[in-house]
């Protein structure tokens, strides 16, 4: 049997080794933190991801812990409805799964129950020293030579480091404010998913389950300075985000001080190359997205599947890197770029900039509309179904 170490148990290590154990092969999960704290915020899982989950057995447990949505909406800040999404009319008719909104402690529970390998929390990978033959060194200063490692540790992979050196973080001029909030939303919203598209910022939601909300939204800087009272902090966000459509001004009057954290928005460039030697990179290793669009995590749940096949599908990890660098870069490659085009678009920082944008969002024929999203989930790549699938 390969022996495959997988580095970081965040989404996408955890379904490679979900992936990999229908497959017959148990990985080694080797996660920096030393235990998996619940995480505010939500994620949406588009319909693509969902189809995964789906070929793994997941996506009622998955469906269970979130909330199924309706559709969605994108509002202009006056609340003119730009466009609707409905999700029936496209992805549940054409692929038989919608998006899903949960809560990504939820969805963690979730993947961590349905694994059966261990993860080793508190293990993280501090250098690979070599990738052929491979050795890699783990925190506590032990060595490990696994067949292949897959380096699935995030934006900040120290993996990468061995495939393309040098690697870091592209910043976007704006930060992002997120939130799980317990609030009380009127009917449609309980179903549904909410954005709206202002001068600079971006905001928006979607129920997770019953009496939750994840809440987000971007400013172009930080409302506060870090050193403000979370009183001052709290202000701040209702001041800027009060004024929007609802549901957001229902939103931001209920968040309670400590619910709210910001972080910066960024991605890695689009990398030449995912492989080196015996060592593959996965999810954001590979290619961190912007979050607009909402594929990063999806990305990394397609990148799980296929990698998890073809290492099984071949005797030599140099052919079952091949095919799945050949089946996920080009895509993933194309998502990071639409990302990136959404990110621009999403934060315009001047008021007629932000008015065409919004006028070609509204007049976007909505045959096209639905057609990219129907070519978006129908090039969802499924490898054959395992007899455990
Ligand atoms: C604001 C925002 C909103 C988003 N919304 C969505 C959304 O709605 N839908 C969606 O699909 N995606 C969304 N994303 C993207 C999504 O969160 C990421 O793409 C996804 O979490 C990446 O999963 P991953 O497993 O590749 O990496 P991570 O989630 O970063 O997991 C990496 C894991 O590796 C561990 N690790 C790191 N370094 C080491 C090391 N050296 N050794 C061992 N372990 C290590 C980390 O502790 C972590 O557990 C959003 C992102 C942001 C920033």
């Amino acid at each position: 049997m390969l022996d495959v170490a997988i580095i970081g148990g965040g989404i996408c290590g955890l379904t490679t080794a979900i992936a990999l154990e229908r497959r017959g092969t148990e990985p080694r999960i080797y996660e920096a933190a030393t235990e998996y704290r619940p995480v505010g915020a939500g994620i949406l899982l588009h319909t693509n991801a969902m189809l995964v989950f789906d070929r793994l057995g997941l996506a009622d447990r998955i469906r269970d812990a979130g909330v199924a949505l309706d559709g969605g909406e994108i509002r202009s800040p006056a609340g003119r409805v730009l466009k609707r999404l409905d999700l029936s009319g496209v992805e549940r008719a054409a692929f038989g799964h919608g998006y899903v909104a949960i809560h990504r402690a939820a969805l963690q529970r979730v993947l961590l129950d349905a694994l059966e390998t261990e993860v080793q929390t508190g293990m993280a990978c501090t250098a690979v020293e070599s990738t052929a033959p491979l050795i890699a060194t783990l925190a506590d200063g032990t060595t490990i030579e696994p067949d292949v490692l897959v380096g699935a540790d995030g934006i900040d992979s120290t993996v990468r480091e061995a495939i393309v050196p040098g690697v870091s973080r592209r910043r976007l001029e704006s930060v992002v404010y997120r939130a799980v909030v317990s609030v009380d939303l009127s009917p449609p919203y309980r179903s549904r998913g909410f954005q709206c598209w202002g001068v600079g910022t971006y905001t928006g939601g979607a129920p997770i389950d019953t009496g939750r909300v994840y809440w987000f939204g971007t400013a172009p800087e930080p409302l506060t300075p870090e050193s403000a009272d979370p009183a001052a902090k709290l202000a701040a966000i209702r001041e800027h985000f009060g004024g929007y459509p609802e549901p957001i001004p229902s939103i931001v009057a209920a968040l309670e001080p400590g619910d709210v954290f910001r972080s910066g928005l960024a991605d890695v460039p689009r990398l030449e190359r995912w492989r080196r030697g015996s060592v593959v990179l996965a999810g954001d290793a590979a290619h961190a997205l912007l979050p607009f669009g909402g594929q990063g995590a999806a990305q990394g749940i397609e990148d799980a599947i296929v990698l998890a096949h073809e290492l099984t599908a071949h005797d030599e990890p140099a052919a079952a890197f091949d095919s799945y660098e050949g089946t996920r870069k080009p895509r993933a490659d194309r998502v990071h770029d639409e990302a990136r085009r959404m990110g621009w678009l999403a934060t315009r920082q001047s008021s007629l900039g932000a008015r065409v944008r919004n006028l070609g969002v509204r007049v976007l024929p909505r045959r096209l509309f639905d057609r990219i999203r129907r070519r978006r989930f129908a090039e969802t790549p499924l490898p054959k179904a395992t007899r455990a699938e």
